[in-house]
């Protein structure tokens, strides 16, 4: 049986017709880049989430980066982490001569704990970034009290949760990356919203933030061959607008799908003591860009070679924490031990979960996993 990770093959051929037909539009206007398909995106998108600007990138990676050029830092000053997360989230941070700084996650939510947080901040501290690990909101409600209070900025990083809701103790609902001041996402193509190349976005309700992060991905210009600001160049290209265009509409229904996975997993998988399934944090939605259990008992690694030789795919996301990387020695200094962050680095694998899953696969490889525990 072939089972991938991520199936974006059978998912285009759902939509072949409206992304073929849009790729050839744009080839016969050749309005490559900031052409109309890229604003019309920018606008569906904004209606989506329900936010004032949506600034369209060339990636994920960009998006962050731009967005911490946006909070005017400068070097020293430090961003909180979680050190439980994709490279590209602290990478920026010291690309950019800033401090991060790492700290330890929630065991059952794999996102950033609130009291790690508190214990962190310091005078330099001058912005949080939480990341909304595996399609779940992190603690905003708790996040943006903390920012409140000691007046720090807010970047999501929404790369792996577009499409997730968040709802306040007040009965408040909102898209995950439209809370803070700054969200950030990636259109990489096995991502919940994906393209067929790289692609990314920048949410904000600010004006002046939302002003100022459209100059920065262009050269700093908002009138051209004038810059105000020391920028970068970041686009989204037209073609990707319009693989992004035709998947919008669906991408509620791609949530659903997964969400649907990740129960028949649940059930699956409830009954086995050496796993632990997923998790919900009540406030956010889980729209399940990993669906990723803990092994415990030491036998994740056997657990791992043993779907492989079974030809079933998975991944652990992360393997190594942030600090423990050869590139992150400069600010690993007084850190040498978050507990949930190492446990987790040893304990995580993540199955196959995407929107074009069939009940055989899911039997199968429900299959294969009891036989292991057996
Ligand atoms: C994918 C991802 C990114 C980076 O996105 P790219 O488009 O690959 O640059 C950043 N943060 C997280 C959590 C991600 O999963």
């Amino acid at each position: 049986m072939n089972i991938q990770m991520v199936d974006v093959k059978s998912q285009y051929l759902k939509i072949k017709e409206e992304v073929d037909s849009g790729i050839q539009e744009v080839l016969d206007t050749t309005a490559f880049i900031n052409g109309p398909k890229v604003k019309q995106f920018q606008q569906e998108l904004a209606a989506y989430l329900g936010v004032k600007y949506v600034i369209p990138c060339a990636n994920g990676t960009d998006a962050l980066q731009i967005a911490m050029m946006a909070v005017g830092l400068k070097p020293g000053d430090e961003i909180i982490v979680p050190a439980f997360t994709y490279v590209a989230t602290a990478e920026v941070i010291a690309l950019l001569g800033l401090t991060p700084i790492m700290v330890d996650v929630d065991p059952d939510t794999f996102n950033v704990s609130i009291e790690s947080i508190i214990h962190a901040i310091s005078p330099r501290t001058k912005a949080i970034v939480p990341v909304h690990l595996y399609g779940q909101a992190a603690n905003m409600e708790a996040i943006m009290e903390i920012a409140k209070k000691h007046h720090l900025y807010i970047i999501e990083d929404n790369a792996q949760a577009i499409g997730a809701d968040y709802t306040f103790s007040d009965g408040r609902t909102a898209k995950t990356g439209t809370i803070g001041h700054i969200g950030c996402t990636s259109f990489y193509p096995s991502k919940n919203l994906g393209c067929y190349g790289d692609g990314g976005a920048i949410f904000t309700n600010d004006d002046e933030l939302g002003d100022l992060l459209h100059k920065i991905a262009n050269h700093g210009q908002s009138v051209r061959y004038y810059h105000d600001v020391i920028g970068c160049n970041s686009r989204l290209d037209s073609i990707q607008a319009v693989v992004l265009s035709a998947k919008l509409p669906h991408l509620d229904n791609y949530c659903d799908a997964r969400r649907q996975v990740a129960e028949y997993y649940d059930k699956a998988f409830a009954s086995i003591p050496q796993v632990q399934t997923p998790k919900r944090f009540p406030q956010s939605t889980h729209v399940f860009h990993q669906y990723t259990l803990r092994i415990k008992d030491g036998r994740r690694d056997e657990f791992k070679k043993y779907l492989d030789d079974h030809h079933i795919p998975s991944m652990i996301y992360y393997p190594v924490p942030l600090y423990k990387q050869e590139a992150f020695q400069p600010f690993a200094r007084g850190i040498d031990y978050l507990e949930h962050t190492e446990t987790l680095c040893k304990e995580v694998i993540s199955l196959p979960i995407h929107t074009e899953m069939t009940d055989e696969q899911l039997e199968h490889i429900i299959t294969i996993v009891q036989q292991f525990f057996d």
